[in-house]
């Protein structure tokens, strides 16, 4: 483990001092080293990820597809949005435009008295195990998950950006990161303010993300894979969450503000809300208006016109 950190970190030293230092001076943004660094780790991992992807979820589509691919210009979309987030493009717009805003908003709350709760201090001896902390914030980050996914099928704005996501019809291991920009913007938000607010350790924050956006990526692949009786109840399938996209349901259940298996990481959510469904089998996927061939609805064939389509409808035009 410690010679894979190793390992970790010259790559990253790497790829800094051979790209990301050279650009920085070049861009007269030499001040910005340190978080730059930073930068280049979130660069690397999202590059680790990619690889893992194409290499081992890549074989299982195509040695156990739940579905046959017909439409691959709606993956290469996916393959955009994923790049887009993974590699740091969309982060670093986030850096540039909301960063300041959010380093100057916690730096007056700290001023004001106000300090993270650190709940690793809960019970000595117990939640500062750092594979405790570890599993806590785990489960409270999916918790915010579950009510914001509700929150996204519940309020027509909301669900008027998320049905991009809602709307692939071939979803494959991309389609995780296909959503509405300012869709992603505001789960940022959101969870940079859940761990401000509990006081994740930075480590833990990276493993928390990197944990969360595998078994996000595993879940939308396009495999018939689950993960048995029990293991279906401890972590979200590919089964499981094709569930949650299949076209039936929402007609079935009249419209997206209803559904099933919301869950992110931890179907605990969805069994205790009453919203989980097992067993379900591979449905096609996609949004219930779409299925028809006439009066469908179009949520765009294009990444800018998914985006656009997405701010007209969550404005009731359209
Ligand atoms: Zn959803
Ligand atoms: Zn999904």
């Amino acid at each position: 483990m410690n010679n894979l950190i190793e390992l970790f970190d010259d790559a990253q030293q790497w790829l800094f001092e051979s790209l990301v230092q050279p650009l920085l001076f070049h861009t007269g943004l030499g001040g910005m080293i340190e978080d730059a660094y930073t930068g280049t780790m979130w660069l690397l991992i999202g590059i680790l990820q990619i690889i893992l992807l194409v290499v081992v979820f890549g074989t299982l589509q195509k040695l156990r597809p739940a579905e046959p691919v017909v439409d691959r210009r709606q993956i290469r979309i996916d393959i955009v949005y994923t790049l887009i987030h993974r590699l740091g493009i969309f982060k670093l717009v986030l850096f540039f435009s909301i960063q300041p805003l959010w380093n100057e908003l916690f730096g007056q709350a700290h001023v004001l008295g106000f300090s993270p709760l650190h709940l690793d201090e809960l019970w000595p001896g117990v939640t500062d195990i750092p594979w405790v902390s570890l599993v806590m914030y785990l489960l409270i980050f999916d918790f915010v998950e579950y009510v914001y996914h509700r929150a996204q099928h519940r309020y027509a704005w909301f669900w008027a950006l998320h049905a991009v996501h809602h709307s692939q019809r071939q979803m494959t291991m991309w389609s995780d990161n296909r959503n509405h920009l300012l869709d992603s913007f505001i789960r940022d938000a959101v969870l940079v303010l859940v761990s401000q607010l509990i006081g994740v350790p930075p480590a833990q924050f990276v493993l928390i993300v990197v944990f969360t956006q595998l078994v996000e990526s595993l879940s939308h692949a396009n495999v018939r894979m689950h993960f048995g009786t029990w293991g279906d109840r401890l972590l979200v399938s590919p089964m499981f969450h094709r569930f949650h996209h299949s076209i039936e349901y929402d007609e079935s259940t009249a419209g997206p503000a209803h559904g099933h298996n919301f869950s992110v990481l931890f179907p605990v959510w969805d069994v205790l809300f009453g919203t989980a469904k097992f067993n379900t089998g591979y449905l096609p996927t996609g949004v219930h208006d779409q299925q028809r061939q006439e009066g469908s609805r179009d949520y765009g064939q294009t990444f800018w016109a998914q985006q656009v389509l997405g701010i007209r409808r969550m404005f009731g035009r359209d």
